[in-house]
């Protein structure tokens, strides 16, 4: 008879895999369990805690024999907070880890061979110290039992905060800001919001640092307009090591979204400044910038080699954000067009592109899928026909419509930076059907500790699609053609 497993069953099992998320996998006769906190080759005791038809979800009661991959967190909180899921993995094991679940996502849902896939590979890119490597954090903060206001994380999937103010992805300065700004509150009587009744002020803490200027800001989001005693909270601040931005963020909804709409200055300026290589950025409180600027640099740099470009060639970037890979780009293309779906991020990349004297860049707003359809479309432009074309698209990967007009727009080589390899290995296969060949893959390592992991890829048209393209000149005839002949063939 088949063997039912239900909860408070109790199993010894050997986790033989780490899933996509970070939980250990471990079978038995078949039957999958995920076991959160146990490593890859940890022996362990575990209880079911969730049974269902195919597989379990077991709580790790007790590692029996530890993995040669097991380490000691160096974060306290690192079991209960909900922040990273692999630091009781070793670094090297991590590395190995990611570039594993990007090559089966390419393997499985991308229907590359392992052998081809293997062969194209660029070592995974780590870090050389895998902490302090944020340059961004956002603290809830709440109240604790004994009535004192508390800074920290969220538990996973829960809404309660682990108090921490030493976050060992960030920078050390941030817990004495976030002690300070904690002491202010109780000293001032200043409560923190809280979530279930809606009432109190102080929701959450960012502090954000531009690596290379050391400029430092503050972000204070309340439930208020005006914070008692401001001025005086923003003379403080302003003294310590770096601050050069104090900004009030309101935000009186009632719901999981960080930042409100508003945001005005308590002390010094708007915004702060950084520069990825020698391009500088402005950064305004809301602004979307990539969290791990070491790495952001390096990944930016291989999309570029990917690109290869000689000031001859016209580019576009898609979901290009605030300009940081169009920016680079249009230093040795002729022209770089950006798209990105964020009015304010693409106020942020034109001024971004102005500050750096930058002339061949421009900007427009709008949904990849919509924009790049409409240059398409119209016979004037000359950006119908790029020379390459740059996405680094959300998790959810790209639009339909937006593959299958870069198709149309016949670019020599596509640069696919992806945040999800799932989604990249199903958008590569439709650029792989019949004109594109993926030519080489590199990971990045951007999100150390955590199960994240970026990709750069480069794709080039395939010789045989070359030669159609200098015969038909026009890639719309073509296209028209290829469907006629669809028709006749339906
Ligand atoms: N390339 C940028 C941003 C990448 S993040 C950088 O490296 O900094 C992905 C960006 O895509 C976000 O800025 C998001 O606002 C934008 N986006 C999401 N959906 C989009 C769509 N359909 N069309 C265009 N941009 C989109």
């Amino acid at each position: 008879m088949e063997k039912v497993f239900k909860k408070d069953d109790v199993f010894e099992v050997l986790i033989e895999d780490i899933s996509s998320d970070g939980p250990g996998i471990g079978k038995i006769d078949g039957y999958t369990l995920f076991v959160k906190d146990a490593v890859i080759g940890d022996r362990c005791r575990v209880k079911i805690m969730k049974a269902k038809k195919n597989y379990a979800y077991a709580h790790l009661e007790e590692v029996l024999i530890p993995s040669s991959f097991r380490i000691t967190p160096l974060c306290p909180k690192a079991k209960a907070c909900g922040g990273c899921q692999l630091q009781a993995l070793s670094y090297d094991a991590e590395l190995k880890f990611k570039e594993n679940k990007v090559k089966n996502n390419l393997i499985r849902i991308g229907g590359f061979s392992e052998e081809f896939i293997e062969s194209i590979k660029e070592p995974i890119v780590g870090m050389d110290n895998p902490y302090r490597y944020r340059n961004k954090a956002q603290y809830p903060v709440g109240t604790d039992k004994n009535g004192k206001p508390t800074a920290g994380f969220y538990a996973s999937r829960t809404h309660d905060i682990i108090s921490n103010t030493d976050c060992i992805l960030g920078k050390e300065k941030n817990k004495d800001i976030l002690e300070a700004i904690l002491s202010f509150m109780e000293k001032k009587g200043i409560p923190a919001y809280d979530e279930k009744n809606q009432s109190g002020i102080i929701r959450h803490i960012l502090i954000r640092e531009g690596f290379k200027t050391g400029e430092v800001m503050v972000c204070i989001v309340a439930n208020a307009d005006k914070l008692p005693y401001e001025e005086e909270l923003g003379e403080m601040l302003f003294k310590m090591q770096g601050i050069k931005s104090v900004v009030l963020n309101t935000n009186k909804e009632n719901t999981n979204v960080i930042l409100g709409k508003k945001t005005k200055v308590i002390k010094g300026s708007e915004t702060i400044t950084d520069y990825l290589g020698d391009l500088s950025f402005k950064i305004s409180a809301p602004s979307f910038y990539q969290i791990n600027p070491l790495q952001t640099e390096k990944l930016y740099n291989k999309a570029l080699e990917y690109a290869d470009l000689h000031k001859e060639e016209t580019v576009w970037d898609l979901y290009c954000g605030i300009g940081t890979i169009s920016l680079f780009m249009a230093k040795k293309a002729k022209k770089v067009y950006g798209v990105e779906v964020v009015p304010e991020a693409i106020e942020d990349a034109r001024e971004n592109a102005r500050r750096n004297g930058i002339e061949n860049a421009e900007f427009f707003v709008g949904k990849a899928e919509e924009v790049l359809p409409s240059f398409y479309l119209n016979e004037d432009s000359d950006m119908r026909f790029p020379d390459v074309i740059a996405v680094d698209p959300p998790r959810k990967g790209c639009d339909e419509k937006c593959l299958e007009t870069m198709l149309k727009m016949n670019p020599k080589r596509i640069v696919y930076v992806s945040c999800d390899s799932a989604t990249l290995a199903r958008d590569l296969k439709i650029l792989c059907e019949e004109k594109y060949e993926l030519k080489a893959w590199q990971c990045y390592d951007q999100f150390s500790r955590t199960v994240h992991v970026e990709v750069c890829c480069l794709l080039e048209q395939l010789e045989s699609a070359k030669e159609h393209i200098e015969i038909t000149i026009d890639a719309e005839d073509y296209y028209r053609i290829k469907d006629s002949e669809k028709e006749t063939e339906e």
